[in-house]
């Protein structure tokens, strides 16, 4: 549990007795100001004593290890939890609007065959202060490093949103509501989580939905994205229609192009049959080297020529450009340089890669 799964309520009862403004003063010195209590020299000296030793105060995470890369606009924090959880946070620099990407997730149990976190195994949920606690973290890091205002929150860290929806909802609504970052700025990635689809179709916070597609027929999904078993592309692409026509909001397709498996023309020719009736965005992303999943990403012609296809079928797609590809930041690659023994997670097995197809 982190501080940030306090209310307004549970926090000005911590301060029972205090004037009641010293409740707006801590909470703004936690949310917006990003300061730990310790720092907080508007509170009386005996207060913040007190205060520094109040458990529900305490911070989830501590950084056990940061890396950067593209010049120090990449940062790579790996957190660390007193039960011995560890997640990956990834704050992304820009000099107008800064992005981090969370975890929702310690571990996943989704499973996907090339997907470094996919391959540890699931640790456990996060709670929605645990979420809010890396976006403060960046918050933070972003002003001191000068970058600009943070602005963008993507859930594409460890870990599957949909199935931890409860909580990552929750965190949606407070960051929302408590450091003024709109559900329109944020973005859930799932990689197919069928009813957590159909709950945001119903809920009121307009958040981006990115769908982690991979694959277009079932076959090669079932590989691919084990959870396609459960939700195969006919209900998950009848969620997606709902979702579109509940919220009129667009849908991105996440496609993660792994050479000889999942770029050739036929593969951009079965993409484009689900892509265009839905209106869907397509975001390309070569596939990053994870030491469990031994296939090499399409090369940069490869990854024009499908662009190309798609594009000639009417569909838009953006090839995503990955950051901090050399500190393991990239998408796919949170995880890949963990070490294995956090809590509950699995050793992680080598993972047999599909064969390419011919
Ligand atoms: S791609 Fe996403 S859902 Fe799949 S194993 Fe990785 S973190 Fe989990």
């Amino acid at each position: 549990m982190s501080r940030f799964d306090l209310s307004r309520d549970e926090l000005a009862a911590l301060l029972e007795g205090e004037p009641s403004y010293r409740v707006e003063q801590l909470w703004r010195a936690f949310h917006l100001e990003h300061l730990d209590v310790s720092e907080v020299t508007t509170l009386p000296r005996p207060l913040r004593q007190r205060l520094a030793l109040e458990p529900a105060l305490a911070l989830a995470w501590r950084v056990a290890r940061e890396s950067t890369s593209d010049g120090g606009a990449t940062r790579k924090w790996l957190l660390e939890a007193d039960d011995g959880a560890r997640v990956e946070t990834v704050l992304m620099g820009y000099r107008r609007r800064t992005t981090v990407c969370v975890s929702s997730q310690a571990g996943c149990a989704m499973g996907c065959s090339f997907c470094a976190t996919g391959q540890l195994g699931f640790g456990r949920h996060l709670s929605s202060g645990e979420i809010v606690e890396q976006v403060v973290l960046a918050a933070g890091e972003a002003a001191r490093a000068g970058f600009g205002r943070l602005g963008n929150i993507v859930f594409m860290g460890m870990g599957e949103p949909l199935a931890n929806a409860a909580n990552v909802l929750g965190a949606v609504a407070r960051v929302n509501r408590d450091l003024g970052i709109g559900a329109r700025s944020v973005t859930l990635s799932t990689v197919g989580v069928v009813p957590g689809i159909e709950r945001l179709a119903t809920e009121p916070l307009q958040v981006n939905l990115a769908v982690s597609l991979h694959a277009a027929n079932d076959e090669l999904r079932d590989r691919l994205v084990p959870i396609n078993r459960r939700y195969p592309l006919g209900r998950l692409m009848e969620a997606c229609r709902r979702y579109r026509e509940a919220t009129r909001r667009r849908i991105s397709f996440e496609w993660a192009l792994i050479a000889g498996v999942n770029d050739r023309p036929v593969d951009a020719a079965e993409l484009a049959a689900l892509a265009r009736p839905l209106g869907a965005h397509v975001n390309l992303i070569p596939l990053n080297p994870t030491p469990g999943y031994p296939v090499a990403g399409t090369d940069a012609a490869g990854v024009a020529a499908f662009r190309d296809a798609l594009s000639e079928r009417g569909v838009n797609a953006t090839v995503r450009h990955t950051r901090g590809r050399e500190v393991d930041a990239a998408c796919g690659q949170l995880a890949a340089g963990m070490e294995v023994g956090g809590l509950g997670r699995r050793r992680p097995a080598r993972v047999a890669a599909p064969a390419p197809l011919a």
